[in-house]
């Protein structure tokens, strides 16, 4: 992977708010969050780097997929209970809202 070219990194997860993605600039699974304005949908979005100075000077791709949780996650990261219908539901809508 060039740390030249914007990279693309499949997030771990997307809510109403955020999307987070893990960085493999950062061993051991530091994540970097970034605004979903609300969008749960597949998609891919480049976005300025959240990470340290000169890691990714073009910023990197974020890639929204099948594999990506529309959940909300807790401290350690983990998927929470909390929410996660809900959000399976907006999803839902919104993919039936999509076409
Ligand atoms: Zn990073």
């Amino acid at each position: 992977m060039s740390i030249i070219e914007p990279p693309t990194l499949e997030a771990y997860v997307v809510n109403d708010t955020h999307i987070i993605v893990p960085c493999p600039f950062h061993r051991g699974k530091k994540y970097h969050i970034h605004g979903s304005s609300g969008r749960l949908l597949n998609c891919k979005t480049h976005r300025s780097s959240h990470c340290v100075p000169g890691a990714y000077p073009k910023g990197y791709y974020i890639k929204v997929t099948d594999r990506t949780e529309r959940a909300y996650i807790g401290k350690s990261n983990q998927i929470l209970k909390r929410g996660y219908q809900e959000l399976q539901d907006l999803y839902a809508e919104q993919l039936s809202t999509n076409n």
